[in-house]
């Protein structure tokens, strides 16, 4: 087992790194900026060092000042949270070629999935389904066109490095994929530095169900169920629940199967999710995140275990801590992700915090990096909290969200916390009747946001 591990993020998910590493009795070293040196992972952390200015590309995701900080501290270990460089391949090599183990699946991995195309390939051929689309990039107009009549229109134009909802562009009609494919293509280009893009069929009323997963990187592999993510903004995720209340136990164990069994063909390492848009009965595949979720402890909440320590286990050579046999689902946990936004636009609204309270009590869970008179920094993400409640079924957990949203203090910023005390006021939501677009339609109508 490693002696010391760094960790490459910030905010709530450094601190969950850093708590499992404590328990686990491994010294902990955060990284941060000069925007971060009050921040509460350095704080957390047994040691910390400064890499660079604000700016992300400067600090977080620079690569040769982590390196450095790992031989300055003598850290053996890199786990990469979410986001940043969690889904570089090129950072894994550079750790690799250093001597040191980054926390996470191996660069192949992450260079199949990363490229949406290829990993829908790979995904077929492992015997997961996918939405029916295009074979491969789509290079021309014409083309495109010809695949709209093929596969019916409405259909989605997706970026092939695309991710966080960006490069995505539908057409509704034939009249509409000129103006689509273009735009797909310009967003591919200009955020991700690739302009290929391919077709899938627009489904109209999914869900978005995602299978969590767990490899040993030699052969065995596991799932831990569903999470239900479709409550969604911008194609960005708010609201989390596992189990899927849409799911069934057999469904579960199928479509579970099929991912495990895929993972464990291909030796998968670590974390993963696999990512499925659910229509009718049926899934069908869409991506894969070679990494932990933000949304990972609604999965931890009802199957009780630490995928960060067992993230940790695994890359130190370790087997994993369960089979498939011991996982067995109790209850029911909810996630909603608090931003420092303000509503109705959703408008980033860093500042000052002048009280901060964290709920507390039987199943409740705050990952959150706040403290009282904390400066959210402008240049990072707008999430600054995760409230995750646990209940033995589905009601209680929505009662008890109500209950622990209503004792969270957060002043001195706009949150995302007026949003979660109305949805829960909808009978849809009390009755977990909603798909992707459910959200967008009642923000557009509650709110005006669109
Ligand atoms: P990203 O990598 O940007 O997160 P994804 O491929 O995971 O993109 O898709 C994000 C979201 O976009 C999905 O959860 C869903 O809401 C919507 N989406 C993606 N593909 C389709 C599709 N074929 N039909 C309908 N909605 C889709």
């Amino acid at each position: 087992m490693f002696n010391k591990i760094l960790v490459a993020n910030r905010g709530e998910i450094a601190l969950r790194v850093i708590r499992a590493a404590r328990e686990m009795g491994i010294q902990s070293v955060a990284v941060h900026s000069t925007a971060d040196s009050d921040a509460m992972h350095v704080r957390m952390a047994d040691e910390s060092v400064c890499i660079g200015p604000p700016s992300s590309a400067q600090s977080y995701l620079s690569i040769p000042s982590i390196i450095a900080a790992c031989e300055i501290t003598g850290a053996e270990a890199i786990h990469p949270g979410y986001g940043f460089l969690s889904e570089n391949a090129g950072f894994v090599q550079v750790i690799e070629d250093h001597g040191l183990t980054f926390i996470g699946p191996t660069a192949e991995h992450i260079r199949i999935m990363g490229d949406k195309i290829t990993a829908k390939e790979t995904m077929r051929k492992l015997g997961v389904p996918c939405v029916p689309g295009s074979e491969g990039g789509v290079a021309t107009l014409e083309e495109a066109r010809r695949l709209g009549e093929e596969i019916g229109y409405p259909v989605i134009i997706k970026a092939t490095a695309g991710g966080g909802g960006k490069g995505m562009k539908v057409a509704g009609t034939a009249a509409e994929m000129e103006r689509a494919f273009q735009t797909a293509r310009a967003e591919g280009k200009s955020n991700f530095g690739n302009d290929e893009v391919y077709i899938e069929k627009y489904l109209t009323t999914p869900r978005h169900i995602e299978i969590q997963v767990f490899g040993d990187g030699k052969g065995r592999a596991v799932h831990l169920g569903e999470r239900d993510c479709s409550l969604q903004r911008r194609h960005q995720k708010v609201f989390e629940e596992a189990p899927g209340p849409a799911i069934s136990a057999e469904e579960r164990a199928r479509i579970g199967k099929t991912c495990a069994d895929a993972m464990a063909d291909i030796n998968y390492i670590g974390a993963g999710t696999i990512e499925f848009l659910y229509e009718n009965g049926e899934f069908y595949f869409i991506e894969m995140n070679t990494r932990l979720q933000v949304e990972h402890p609604v999965t931890e909440g009802i199957f009780g275990v630490d995928l960060v320590r067992e993230q940790i286990r695994v890359a130190s050579g370790l087997p994993m801590s369960f089979q498939q046999e011991d996982l067995k689902i109790n209850g029911h946990a909810i996630e909603v992700r608090i931003n420092a936004e303000k509503l109705p636009n959703f408008r980033p609204c860093p500042g000052r915090i002048t009280q901060y309270h964290a709920p507390g009590g039987l199943g409740v869970r705050m990952d959150s990096a706040l403290y009282d008179g904390y400066s959210i920094p402008p240049y990072y993400d707008s999430l600054i909290g995760k409230l995750i409640v646990h209940g033995r079924d589905r009601p209680e957990a929505l009662a008890r969200l109500g209950r622990a949203l209503g004792e969270l203090i957060v002043d001195g910023v706009d949150t995302t916390v007026p949003l979660f005390h109305a949805l829960l006021g909808e009978e849809d939501i009390q009755t977990g009747n909603y798909n992707i677009h459910w959200l967008e339609h009642w923000l557009e109508t509650n709110l005006g946001d669109g």
